[in-house]
């Protein structure tokens, strides 16, 4: 007989607190002051998954929704009457087919992309490089180039530092805001999450959030006002007592200075949850620290606190995304998209 997948619980699940999700896209929405407020939830919502996350912030009223490629589009299905998406990476020649069996709009970043398009009569957003230099049309280009008369819906450009007090900042905004007579279009947007928090001359119509919606804190501005959305749980498999002097783990990178009662979780670096947390991570709020070497699909903790602890039991993973982006040098965008398909899924607090 198959094992039905669907009813199979994995022993290790991601909780997901959609109260929290919301709460954070309220407060960006409101710290997005005129503007309306969208949402990046490109890589799968920044690995908490596209399709919820679109449900769940679609329910508090935004309407503006952002992911990377086709297939990000398509894996969305249907969306709600009203509900915008944007195609950030543009049209390539293959994507043709699929972007026209679909009314989302491409985000177009160059020359060839906008003829490619402009073929279709269907309306676009742009992106152009305001200094960046990574995606968009370039400026010189939009000066020598027609725009008029192109069925521009919103023009874009995306800031490079906005995390920090950088003139970069200013000298992109000052660039954007230049092109607004020039170029004709429904709505103008630079603000991705930390962008937001630079002041309203940063919000032009609609702003981009993406890591604050998810617990990211982009800039110190938004301390105590983000909350936590990602809970990374696992369930232990094993309980062992370690005696004095006893390696643990590949290349016994810890020894047991002390006897030391441990678990070992159904979880590893295939998860996500990556080596550099090998001796710095821990879990139920530092109460039970990581010993040893993180493996593919294992980790083992220190249950000396709490030695009643047994095979089957769950510990929650400590997450939060600027403690353990400090302890670890990965960025908080890293440790969310890194978060694997291993993990069952599971909103809670929903509203
Ligand atoms: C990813 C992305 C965003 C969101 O950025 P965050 O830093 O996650 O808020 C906004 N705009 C564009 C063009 C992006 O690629």
């Amino acid at each position: 007989v198959a094992l039905a997948v669907a009813d199979y619980a994995s022993p290790l699940r991601l909780s997901l607190d959609a109260a929290a999700l919301v709460s954070n896209w309220r407060w960006l929405a409101k710290e997005s002051g005129e503007a309306s407020c969208g949402a990046a939830i490109k890589a799968d919502g920044y690995g908490l998954g596209a399709k919820a996350v679109l449900t769940h912030l679609t329910k508090a009223g935004c309407r503006d929704f952002f992911v990377a490629t086709w297939a990000e589009a398509k894996a969305l299905g249907d969306l709600p009457k009203g509900v915008s998406l944007s195609v950030l990476h543009g049209v390539r020649e293959e994507d043709m087919a699929v972007a026209l069996s679909m009314p989302h709009r491409p985000v177009l970043n160059s020359l060839p992309q906008v003829k490619r398009w402009l073929q279709t009569g269907r309306n676009f957003d742009l992106m152009i490089d305001t200094g960046m230099c990574r995606l968009g049309v370039n400026i010189a280009d939009i000066w020598s180039n027609k725009f008029e008369g192109m069925p521009i819906h919103t023009v874009m450009s995306h800031l490079a530092s906005a995390d920090e007090n950088s003139e970069q900042n200013v000298s992109q905004r000052v660039l954007l805001q230049g092109q607004i007579l020039k170029l004709k279009a429904q709505r103008y947007s630079l603000a991705n999450s930390a962008g937001i928090l630079l002041g309203p001359d940063y919000h032009f119509d609609l702003t981009r959030p993406g890591i604050a919606l998810y617990g990211g804190v982009p800039r110190e501005e938004a301390k105590g006002h983000i909350a936590q959305v990602v809970y990374p749980e696992a369930q232990i498999l094993q309980r062992r007592l370690l005696i004095k002097g006893q390696p643990i783990g590949y290349n016994a990178i810890h020894i047991a200075d002390r006897h030391t009662e441990v678990a070992i979780l159904n979880i590893g670096y295939a998860d996500g949850i990556l080596r550099a947390f090998s001796k710095k991570g821990s879990a139920n709020n530092g109460q039970f620290p990581f010993l040893g070497r993180v493996s593919m699909d294992l980790i083992a903790i220190d249950v000396s606190s709490n030695p009643e602890l047994e095979e089957g039991d769950w510990v929650t993973i400590d997450y939060n995304l600027s403690a353990a982006s400090c302890k670890t040098g990965l960025s908080p965008y890293e440790l969310l998209t890194g978060l694997g398909p291993r993990f069952d899924r599971v909103w809670i607090n929903a509203v």
